[in-house]
């Protein structure tokens, strides 16, 4: 079984976990402790508050162990504020954990009543369009070279990948549709299958 954790700290946790539920091979688990760190697979950042979330970070003395985790290699995916935690700038706040290539914008689309639902096709990661909620949503404004942009908006990019690391604008976990939590997944596999070649 596949361990992958969802921070639960703040925000759309329990949305996560229901839908991983769903996925066979993978055994969910909602982390807060160092210790419940300890042997992921993959880690899931949700949405909520970014700055709620920053703060619990530091108070639960988690930003090393997830930046350890990042650089050993680890497969993260942020979700909206989660998105925002991973990125290296945070358009004129101080950042989080520093460990994406890309600027976000928060609220970049406005405040809640800018919420809104589209269908979009994401080509590394459905064929079909598949349902993209955004609320209260940051966009990511820039990205270095190493970083591969999944879905452009209306010139605003709202998915992105560097190595281990993904970020979606949207909230997959809000919507009916598991193709990016198995997508997420099949990264999770691919990282361990490339783990298991090093080793020997
Ligand atoms: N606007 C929120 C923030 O800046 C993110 C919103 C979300 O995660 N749905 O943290």
């Amino acid at each position: 079984m596949l361990k992958i954790g969802v921070l639960s700290l703040q925000g759309g946790v329990a949305e996560h976990l229901k839908m991983l539920d769903q996925i066979t091979g993978v055994s969910p688990l909602s982390v807060k402790k160092k210790e419940d760190f300890a042997d992921l697979d993959g880690l899931i950042l949700p949405g909520g508050e970014s700055t709620t979330l920053g703060k619990l970070l530091n108070i639960f003395d988690l930003k090393d162990t997830i930046i350890d985790l990042a650089q050993r290699g680890l497969p993260i995916w942020g979700t909206c504020a989660g998105m925002i935690l991973l990125a290296k700038e945070v358009d004129g706040e101080d950042s989080h954990l520093n460990l994406m290539d890309i600027s976000v914008k928060r609220n970049g689309y406005g405040n809640q009543l800018a919420s809104f639902k589209t269908m979009e096709v994401i080509p590394k990661i459905a064929e079909q369009e598949i349902p993209l909620v955004f609320i209260r949503a940051p966009y990511i404004n820039q990205v270095s070279n190493n970083v591969q942009v999944l879905l452009e908006l209306d010139s605003k990019i709202v998915a992105a990948e560097q190595n281990n690391l993904l970020a979606t604008s949207f909230h997959p976990e809000l919507a009916e549709n598991l193709s990016v939590h198995q997508y997420f997944v099949n990264k999770v596999k691919a990282s361990m299958t490339d783990a298991l070649k090093i080793a020997k």
